[in-house]
């Protein structure tokens, strides 16, 4: 069996700035986790590269990167930082991390197809699933796994990936790369409405490409009985029709109760569950290929166990009961309704 591999690099911490959610501090409380509960022993450490202009091309325009690198290079030089958005910040270093991490996505690609590892855990930053072709936003300069997946198209020979994306925001970046493009199923969990505003159900794709984008929208307040329907009534059915050769997961944990940046109730556990779903779906149609790659998450406590919840499924390990325990045990939103009209816009019964 090839082991499960996990990428990560010093550089991911030069981008950051005081005050800012989207912080190295993110990254440091995860792999001292994982290094404390002694799971980082037993992964295979992935190089993670840096991105070409050509890598970067896949998918952004050429005048998107040059201001990523221009912002970075001149105004982030000159004054410790500028912002490509009102949420969106870069430090003079953040040009390179963003290259890295865009690379570190690469590479455990390359690696899992190439039969070096079996699964993989990207645990890099800046984020990527806002990104979209001519924009930074939301935190995210390039678009990590949608990179990924236009690799494993372009480049490596496949014909279909799947992107899930749990991250408690839409990734509009990821859809937005991909919304006419048949090769790639886009699957968001997401709360809404919420940043970005995107991620009705009704997106469902453009072109040769309808059908392939499935936006499951939330309302606030949905714990781990709303999320195990979304995965098990919607998103498992709709990956396995599509038969992907490879899944990538967007994920973030920021619809932790305890994050700071949304009003969702999933817990540890929840992650734990979702994870395996996706475990067992990538068992099922592609042989176990399966990489994450980091998005948001705020709560370092929440974010570092639910890192190492998702890490034990590839591991074949138990769930690992964490400190903040289970989430507030209070009735849930009625989810029916969306849940119907979405089944019925993907053609699924029940809707
Ligand atoms: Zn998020």
């Amino acid at each position: 069996m090839p082991p499960v591999g996990y990428v990560y690099d010093p550089l991911y911490l030069e981008h950051g700035m005081p005050g800012h959610p989207e912080s190295p501090a993110r990254l440091q409380a995860i792999i001292s986790h994982l290094e404390g509960a002694g799971v980082l022993a037993r992964l295979a450490k992935i190089e993670p590269r840096d991105a070409t202009p050509a890598d970067i091309e896949l998918l952004h325009s050429r005048e998107h990167a040059a201001r990523v690198r221009g912002a970075a290079e001149g105004g982030g030089a000159q004054t410790g930082v500028a912002w490509l958005d009102p949420d969106t910040y870069v430090v003079p270093r953040s040009y390179e991390a963003a290259l890295r991490a865009a690379g570190g996505l690469l590479a455990a690609t390359d690696s899992l197809l190439g039969g070096k590892v079996g699964s993989a855990f990207c645990l890099v930053r800046p984020p990527g699933h806002h990104a979209t072709r001519t924009h930074a936003m939301g935190f995210c300069l390039f678009n990590n796994v949608a990179l990924a997946a236009a690799h494993a198209l372009e480049r490596r020979g496949l014909e279909r990936v799947a992107i899930v994306d749990f991250d408690v925001h839409h990734g509009n970046g990821s859809q937005d790369c991909f919304y006419a493009d048949p090769r790639v199923l886009y699957v968001s969990t997401h709360q809404y409405p919420l940043y970005p505003g995107s991620g009705h159900w009704a997106e469902m794709g453009a072109g040769d490409g309808v059908g392939t984008t499935v936006n499951i929208p939330l309302p606030r307040g949905c714990g781990r009985e709303e999320y195990l329907r979304a995965y098990r009534e919607l998103a498992a059915p709709l990956v396995r029709r599509f038969r992907p050769q490879m899944l990538l997961v967007s994920a973030g944990f920021d619809a932790h109760f305890a994050d700071p940046l949304a009003q969702m109730l999933l817990d540890t556990r929840g992650y734990y569950e979702i994870a395996s779903l996706l475990k067992s779906l990538a068992d099922e149609l592609c042989e176990g290929r399966i990489v994450y790659g980091l998005e948001g998450g705020y709560d370092h406590t929440a974010l570092a166990w639910s890192v190492r919840a998702c890490i034990d499924t590839l591991l074949g390990e138990a769930f690992a009961e964490d400190p903040l325990g289970p989430g507030p045990t209070v009735p849930g939103p009625d989810i029916d309704t969306v849940l119907a009209a979405a089944k019925r816009a993907h053609g699924l019964p029940g809707g």
